[in-house]
């Protein structure tokens, strides 16, 4: 008979998803994070843990965090920028069960980044060898240079034998500190009108394309996803208004950063300092409570802007 109040009266303990970001401008998540973070993964049954930032290899500590964290959800991924993952293939190849790989969004002379997504293939084959049924994805942010040659783009990132391939708009008008900028941060990125235009136009024929006739896409959800991407350009170019994407990191997200504050994503305030507060104090805390019910995106100042490309998106997706 005690046993129902008990169970009723029991704090909800779920956390679906736990981000890292291992280094960013010049900071560096400390290591003595590592092992209490994979403690509250346990704790709060966390299914998918990313890795993220700058260049995450590069933490002096990397291969601790991949063993501290790896088996503690039921995903552990790492989000990394091509070439990145070559000094330490064989270790990530092994410690992870995902890859994700963030394209873009590219600007300047078109050979520049066609050659670095062309050497996608002979650095995932690496990994591959060492790991042959390894998840790679890929996230992709699209740009002005990227929506013309995106045919070309697709089939590389096909010939490297990506699993999966999703499109997001790039961060055009929010600061790193997640603060909205005044103007784009580059408008080169934009395209120009008449582009934009005969992308419009030619919208609902672009998915019968043979690109995307590929394992690469669930058709449904890149029709989604492009469709944003429309709006997201015309809206930059003044045409039409930003609109938030369907994200639900505010309610299930934890995103360490590495200074130690915990926001949901990067783009919000911060709920706490992992240096004065256990994450378990943070989670069951006023400010995150009080922050999630109030939270509505489609008012939010900095979700309408947002790519939406964070990693609880693939993970909706497997
Ligand atoms: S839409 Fe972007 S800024 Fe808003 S909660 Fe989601 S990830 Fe954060």
């Amino acid at each position: 008979m005690a046993l129902y109040p008990q169970l009723l009266l029991e704090p909800r303990r779920t956390l679906p998803n736990l981000t890292l970001c291992l280094n960013s401008s010049g900071k560096t998540l400390d290591r003595r994070f590592f092992l209490p973070l994979a403690n509250a993964a346990q704790f709060y049954g966390v299914r998918n843990i990313a890795l993220m930032g700058e260049n995450p290899p590069a933490h002096p500590d990397f291969a601790i965090a991949l063993r501290s964290l790896f088996g503690k959800g039921e995903n552990l991924s790492l989000w990394i920028k091509p070439g990145q993952s070559s000094p330490c293939a064989g270790l990530i190849a092994h410690e992870v069960n995902e890859i994700i790989f963030r394209l873009g969004p590219y600007s300047g002379p078109e050979e520049i980044w066609m050659a670095e997504l062309s050497a996608l293939q002979s650095e995932v084959y690496m990994l591959r060898k060492e790991r042959p049924h390894l998840i790679v994805k890929g996230v992709f942010h699209l740009s002005s240079a990227t929506l013309k040659a995106l045919e070309d783009a697709i089939h590389r990132v096909e010939n490297a034998l990506f699993d999966r391939l999703e499109f997001f708009p790039p961060n055009l008008y929010l600061s790193p500190e997640g603060e909205p900028a005044t103007s784009p941060l580059s408008p080169d990125l934009i395209p120009s009108h008449e582009e934009l235009m005969r992308y419009e136009e030619h919208f609902w024929e672009m998915l019968d394309e043979p690109c995307f006739q590929s394992w690469l896409f669930d058709l449904n959800m890149t029709r989604r996803q492009l469709e944003r991407v429309l709006l997201c350009f015309k809206a930059a170019s003044g045409r039409g208004a930003f609109e938030p994407p369907h994200c639900r990191a505010s309610r299930t997200s934890f995103y360490i950063e590495p200074t130690g504050h915990i926001r949901c994503c990067p783009r919000q305030e911060a709920f706490g300092d992992l240096r004065e507060m256990s994450l378990r104090e943070i989670e069951e805390g006023e400010r995150v409570h009080v922050f999630r019910s109030k939270i509505n995106l489609a008012i939010d100042r900095i979700c309408p802007l947002c790519p939406g490309d964070f990693p609880h998106f693939l993970w909706r997706s497997h």
